[in-house]
């Protein structure tokens, strides 16, 4: 491309690009042709009301501005022709290579090492990797070969440059250089952390208010600042908890996202106690105290409401702090939405319909239980319902539930707890987990009478928790007479839908799974794999769904388990009378491609073991 200057790069040169790939009708080209100035008045105008970033930049890129018009890609339906999109088409007409940024993968020692903020802004450029002696860079423009001159002079490396959205670039930059700066700040101001703000102490709720990124960036406060950058990062990762761990030399800055944990910052360790006495500020924690503390922080993300739960436990190196992100629409959901095949959904359903009795859900911790009780006492709820939980510590705040902290330190366990709850006589009561004889003996006692009760057992499988109530030292009889039916389950990562491709599992594998699956036939099983893109930021895996064994307790279970029979004889009958164990419900989701034989082995294999 050498007889290209910056300015070709133009909307001309863009539609064209993608209409002769197929992307962009002709007649679409020409509106966006017609419309181009108006277009970018009005783009201009709206970010200028929104008081946003461009305004500051250099220019709106040709990209931005064609993918602003939103138009149908003619390849697909109902998809429109977006940055990335746009992006990648251009990287294919101009032969360079196209990167969709990652922003856990950011180098930001090597990008604010490189180049200043005002320059990367400037030009909307980003350095992301060193590689074979090159420095390879994301750039927005493909033809500015200014640019390209000028950063190999700054730092004497060949420069290769691959295409990126500019969108994506803008705001790793603000993130980036912002949470930088902060942090450099805040080692300059160590030692005199908010001075004057003293936390009240205790569990309450306080209301924080994020501010935009663009208000950030004026923020006199480094550490509130840099603090708002991380869970403004969490958010746009869609982050389910932000892990701070100090070390001996610096403090590592870890997210999870759908399970698994990533590294996205490293801090000095200087500014950790900084960073750690804000979120406990936030969290109305007791800044002096050391020992481990719980605290929440209630916020808002666009229109949705969140809630952060915020622990932190001392260590020789300072508090390790861990941040729960609990997002309502992902903690309380439609029961149709769990992950329950349809007859499963059905017969949980029909539990809720009666108006005693108990239904407990098991599965480690972190196999979505919450999540199910959450969803359950949610369908459930109505005016004429009284719903009361008793939890420890309560999970997340629902305007339909009456929530009530059990704190077994000061005196106010789960038990008594209890106690307290039934006098007043709601109809539906949730007890977080039942955990001694004595709360599992008002549990069944409160199913006994009038109640519906709905908790939790450490077991791992449904028939389990028969054995477990009776460890408790519930009576047979009594289990009998209270107990609605038993979930057991598990979460599972699903196969992304943006890069799935079938795959057809070996006969070891099919045979590993250890179930006759639906179609066996020729001993094979197709199933669906993930191969990584950038919306799974190559995992393969996008979000998460339940795996479960449901158990209704039928009349012939009820008179097995008033006569004390065995967990493997109750089993045995469960399975007679249709029960899917967790690992066939696992094998039905690999045949549907929902997730991948690996996940559903990994996620069954410890109640595969007991069988
Ligand atoms: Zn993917």
């Amino acid at each position: 491309m050498p007889a290209h200057r910056a300015s070709d790069f133009s909307l001309e040169f863009v539609a064209e690009a993608l209409q002769r790939q197929g992307i962009l009708r002709d007649d679409d080209r020409r509106t966006a042709f017609a419309r181009e100035n108006v277009q970018r008045a009005k783009l201009l105008k709206d970010q200028a009301v929104r008081g946003g970033r461009a305004l500051r930049r250099a220019d709106l890129s040709p990209i931005e501005l064609l993918a602003s018009f939103q138009f149908p890609d003619a390849r697909r339906d109902n998809e429109v022709v977006d940055e990335d999109k746009a992006t990648q088409a251009v990287a294919h007409a101009v032969g360079l290579g196209y990167r969709k940024i990652d922003p856990l993968k950011l180098d930001a020692q090597l990008i604010t090492r490189t180049l200043s903020r005002p320059f990367a802004r400037k030009h909307a450029v980003l350095p992301l990797e060193r590689r074979n002696g090159a420095l390879v860079v994301a750039a927005a423009n493909p033809f500015d070969r200014e640019l390209f001159e000028n950063l190999h002079a700054l730092t004497g490396m060949a420069i290769e440059p691959v295409l990126s959205a500019p969108a994506d670039i803008h705001r790793a930059i603000a993130e980036i250089y912002g949470f930088r700066e902060q942090i450099r700040e805040a080692q300059t101001q160590v030692g005199a952390p908010a001075a004057g703000e003293v936390p009240d102490i205790g569990n309450l709720e306080q209301f924080v208010n994020l501010s935009g990124l663009d208000a950030l960036e004026a923020s006199s406060e480094p550490v509130v600042a840099a603090v708002e950058y991380l869970l403004h990062y969490a958010f746009e990762q869609r982050a389910s908890d932000i892990h701070v761990e100090p070390r001996r030399e610096e403090s590592i800055i870890r997210m999870r996202i759908d399970g698994v944990l990533h590294p996205v910052y490293r801090i000095p360790k200087v500014v950790h106690g900084a960073i750690s006495n804000r979120l406990k500020i936030m969290s109305r924690l007791d800044i002096s105290a050391r020992r481990p503390q719980d605290g929440r922080i209630r916020t808002a993300r666009g229109d949705t409401e969140m809630e952060l739960r915020v622990s932190t436990i001392p260590t020789a190196f300072g508090d390790k702090i861990v941040v729960r992100i609990l997002d309502q629409q992902v903690l309380v959901r439609d029961l149709s939405e769990l992950g329950f095949l349809s007859d499963e959904r059905e017969q949980f359903e029909r539990w809720l319909e009666r108006p005693h009795g108990m239904v407990i859900v098991t599965g480690p911790t972190g196999s979505g239980k919450t999540t199910t009780l959450y969803s359950a006492l949610q369908a459930l709820a109505s005016p004429e319902i009284n719903i009361v939980t008793i939890e420890d510590p309560i999970e997340m705040v629902h305007e339909d539930f009456n929530q009530i902290a059990a704190n077994p330190k000061t005196g106010t366990g789960f038990a008594e707890a209890l106690r307290h709850v039934l006098r007043q006589d709601p109809d539906v009561v949730m007890v977080g987990e039942v955990r001694d004889a004595e709360t599992a003996s008002q549990a069944v006692q409160a199913a006994l009478t009038g109640h519906l009760v709905l908790t939790t057992l450490h077991t791992s499988d449904t028939v389990g928790a028969v054995a477990r109530l009776r460890d408790l030292g519930v009576p047979g009889f009594l289990i009998s007479a209270t107990l609605t039916g038993v979930v057991a389950q598990r979460l599972v990562r699903q196969v992304c839908p943006g890069c799935a491709e079938d795959v057809l599992l070996t006969a070891d594998q099919v045979a590993d799974l250890g179930v006759r699956h639906p179609e066996d036939h020729a001993g094979k099983l197709v199933a669906r794999r993930g191969v990584g893109c950038p919306k799974c930021r190559f995992t393969g895996f996008y979000g998460r769904t339940g795996i479960f064994e449901v158990l209704t307790v039928n009349p012939r279970l009820r008179h097995l388990v008033a006569d004390g029979a065995t967990p493997e004889v109750l089993g045995r009958t469960a399975r007679q009378d249709g029960l899917r164990t967790l690992r066939e419900h696992a094998v039905l989701k690999v045949a549907a491609g929902a997730t991948s034989f690996e996940e559903a082995m990994r996620s069954t294999a410890d109640a595969e073991g007991q069988r």
